[in-house]
């Protein structure tokens, strides 16, 4: 079987947890799914329009977290850590189940996500996988805030910079190739923020279930968590993890690069926005190994992208 076929996972992953911004307790079991359904989630505390995509097209909110709606309004929150991990185990289909509007936050990072995945392993089907390939350089920019995509050989890369006053934090900038890079430190990242922040989303009605042992909180020159950072770029390593869930909204693994600097959720929605308005910025391709042409793929970069 191809290891270029799409991929779900063996068994049911049943997790709960509290979400970060509603502090709600949430029940959340990922299911596997047949070839071509994609991700969708259920909202099992509703009995009817309680099937929400994660499509661009459905994000309804982007500031703190990822939220995306149906045509019902109704919503799921804080998607984009579970959609990273989804994305960088290469899982293709998957219908997850939740009883609340929040997913839980767990340690604030993909960790959970990624054993759970590893303990109940990867499902191949026959079905030949989707990329999405970028064929122009797409800008996006707000002030400071700056996204690009262009288009590369085979291999996502995600060159991500994040520059804060406060110097602990301060620039930071790191590199990765998603279909090749060891992704540990990536999904190991947690959440971070500002002491000075959390009484200001607590008044926002935001980050109720917020505590040191879902993120990371920053004191001037010093890290609130006893047990320090988990990696050297931990800040922008997190990131990273954000970025690359949102761009799993896009559908399909993506073939292209991305340069930022200062983005976050909304920036990178907004950047899929505008590739997905003109149908020359990009192409659907159905990678089937036995009708490439050896000389542009080669079998170690498909073993790459699977
Ligand atoms: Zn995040």
């Amino acid at each position: 079987m191809s290891i270029l076929n799409q991929k779900t996972i063996n068994k049911n992953i049943s997790l709960k947890g509290t979400g970060l911004h509603t502090g709600l307790n949430v029940n959340l079991v990922i299911k596997p799914a047949e070839p071509n359904t994609g991700i969708i989630f259920k909202r099992i505390d509703l009995k009817e329009n309680n099937i929400i995509i994660p499509n661009i097209f459905n994000v309804s909110s982007a500031i703190f977290c990822t939220t995306i709606s149906n045509e019902n309004d109704v919503s799921v929150s804080t998607i984009e850590h579970l959609m990273g991990a989804l994305y960088g185990m290469g899982i293709d289909n998957a219908s997850i189940e939740i009883d609340n509007q929040e997913l839980p936050i767990l340690d604030g990072s993909a960790k959970v996500f990624i054993e759970a995945i590893n303990e109940v392993g990867i499902k191949n089907s026959n079905v030949p996988i989707k990329i999405i390939k970028i064929e122009k350089k797409i800008e996006f920019n707000n002030g400071e805030k700056i996204i690009s995509i262009e288009p590369s050989k085979i291999s996502l890369d995600i060159d991500f910079e994040l520059k804060y006053e406060n110097k602990l934090i301060g620039t930071q900038r790191n590199t990765v190739k998603v279909y090749e890079s060891d992704l540990t430190d990536i999904y190991n990242s947690r959440t971070f923020c500002l002491y000075e922040d959390v009484e200001k989303l607590k008044e926002m009605g935001l980050a109720k279930g917020g505590s040191l042992e879902n993120a990371i909180v920053v004191k001037n020159n010093q890290i609130l968590n006893k047990e320090g950072l988990r990696n050297e770029k931990e800040f922008v390593n997190h990131k990273i993890l954000d970025c690359m869930g949102d761009l799993y909204l896009a559908g399909y693994k993506i073939i292209g690069k991305i340069i930022c600097s200062q983005g976050g959720h909304k920036l990178t929605n907004q950047l899929l926005r505008k590739v997905f308005q003109d149908k020359s910025n990009f192409s659907i391709v159905e990678i089937k190994e036995k009708s490439l042409p050896h000389a542009i793929i080669n079998k170690r970069n498909l073993r790459a992208i699977a």
